[in-house]
C-alpha cells in the first residue's frame, strides 16, 4: 500500500506567556491510501494538535511530514475536517449548508454541484433540501455535515471526536452510518475518539497515545473475521474482546 502521508518524529509544543507546553512528541507513523484510522488516549494528551499538524493548520517543531505522491510532486493531500459538532448553520437551508464549503473556496462549479446533489440522493437528505438544519434528526444533521466536508473531494478525511456531542444510543447509530457512508467513498480517514469499542468497530487501525506529551505507545492493525460490513455487528467478532483489552492494556499502561 502507497503511503500518503508518513510522519517522522514528529515534536511540537504550545508557547504563551505562561511558558511552554510539550503535545507531541517523537510521533512516526505512517498513513496509507484509502487506510481508516483510529486514534485513541487521554483527554488532553494532545490528539487535536496531532490533526491539527496533519491539518496543516499546525507546523511541527521536530521532526518532518513528507507527502508520497505518485507523480513525485510535493502537492499536499487536500484534507476535509469534522468536528465535534456538526456547525451547520440554522440561518441557511440544509442545501446552503453543505455547498457552503464549495461557496467560500469558489469552487461552485457544474461537476461539484452535481456531486452534492449525487449525495444528498445517496444520504437520502433531498427531501430535506430546504429545512433548516434543526428540522433534521441528529443523524440526518451529520450526514448533511458529512456532506459539506466531501463536496470538496478531500483526500484525506480528519474527524476529531466527531460523534462525542450526540447521546449513547444515537452516537451508536451515527457513528456506524457515517463511518460506512465514508468507507465507501475509499477515502483516507483519521478518526479521533475516546470509545475503544468504536475504535475497533470502525478502523483498519488503532494508534493509542500516552499522556501528554502524546507519544506512539500501540500501533495495532485491526482484522476482524465477520463477514458484514455493519461496524455494530463487528462489535459481535470472536476477536474483538482481544483487541479491546490488548487497547487497554496499552491504554493504562505505565510509561517505560
Ligand atoms: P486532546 O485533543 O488530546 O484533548 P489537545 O491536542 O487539544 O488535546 O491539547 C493538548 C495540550 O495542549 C493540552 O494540555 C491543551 O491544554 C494544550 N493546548 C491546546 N491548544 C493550545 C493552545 N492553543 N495554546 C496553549 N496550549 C494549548
Ligand atoms: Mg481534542
Amino acid at each position: 500500500m502507497r503511503n500518503l502521508l508518513e510522519l517522522k518524529d514528529i515534536g511540537f509544543s504550545y508557547h504563551n506567556l505562561h511558558g511552554e507546553t510539550r503535545a507531541i512528541e517523537n510521533i512516526s507513523f505512517g498513513i496509507g491510501v484509502g487506510e481508516f484510522i483510529a486514534v485513541v488516549g487521554p483527554s488532553g494528551c494532545g490528539k487535536s494538535t496531532l490533526l491539527s499538524i496533519l491539518a496543516g493548520l499546525l507546523t511541527p517543531e521536530q521532526g518532518t511530514v513528507t507527502v508520497h505522491n505518485p507523480d513525485g510532486s510535493l502537492r499536499y493531500p487536500r484534507v476535509g475536517y469534522m468536528l465535534q459538532h456538526d456547525h451547520l448553520f440554522e440561518w441557511r437551508s440544509v442545501y446552503k449548508n453543505v455547498i457552503l464549503g464549495l461557496e467560500i473556496h469558489h469552487h461552485m462549479t457544474e461537476e461539484r454541484l452535481e456531486y452534492v446533489e449525487q449525495l444528498l440522493r445517496d444520504y437520502g437528505l433531498e427531501k430535506f433540501r430546504n429545512k433548516r438544519p434543526s428540522e433534521l434528526s441528529g443523524g440526518m444533521k451529520q450526514r448533511a455535515a458529512l456532506i459539506r466536508t466531501l463536496a470538496l473531494d478531500p483526500e484525506l478525511l480528519l474527524l476529531d471526536e466527531p460523534f462525542s456531542a450526540l447521546d449513547y444510543q444515537t452516537r451508536l447509530m451515527v457513528s456506524a452510518d457515517i463511518c460506512r457512508l465514508i468507507r465507501a467513498t475509499g477515502k483516507t480517514v483519521i478518526i479521533i475518539t475516546h470509545d475503544l469499542s468504536e475504535a475497533i468497530s470502525l478502523a483498519d487501525r488503532v494508534i493509542v497515545l500516552s499522556g501528554r506529551p502524546a507519544r506512539l505507545k500501540r500501533d495495532l492493525p485491526i482484522h476482524l473475521t465477520l463477514l458484514s460490513d455493519d461496524p455494530l455487528a463487528a462489535r459481535n467478532a470472536p476477536e474483538f474482546n482481544q483487541y479491546f483489552n490488548t487497547l487497554w492494556e496499552a491504554l493504562t499502561s505505565e510509561e517505560p
